[in-house]
């Protein structure tokens, strides 16, 4: 069983609990970074799907990822919960 999750804004894997974003309620969420969402709501609740493009893109060669991975994650978006429907909130 594959019980890998990823978050479902910026597509960054949540394998640490840490990494998990926090509900309204204090309790962690099940499909967001804490990055992207804390206390029930996204951290940058206007962001675009193109800004987070670019976003991910850039936090990724930071870290000197390779090209290949980083096209992977950026085509990975548009399929996540937060854009699959073009709802940007
Ligand atoms: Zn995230």
């Amino acid at each position: 069983m594959n019980t890998a999750k990823f978050c479902q804004s910026c597509s960054m894997p949540i394998d640490d609990p840490a990494m998990a974003g926090t509900e309204k309620d204090g309790s962690p969420s099940k499909e967001y970074c804490k990055y992207c969402y804390q206390n029930g709501a996204f951290t940058t609740p206007n962001m675009t799907l193109d800004e987070m493009r670019t976003v991910v893109k850039t936090e990724m060669e930071k870290r000197h990822i390779g090209q290949d991975v980083i096209s992977m994650a950026v085509n990975t978006l548009p399929h996540l919960k937060r854009w699959r429907n073009g709802l940007n909130y």
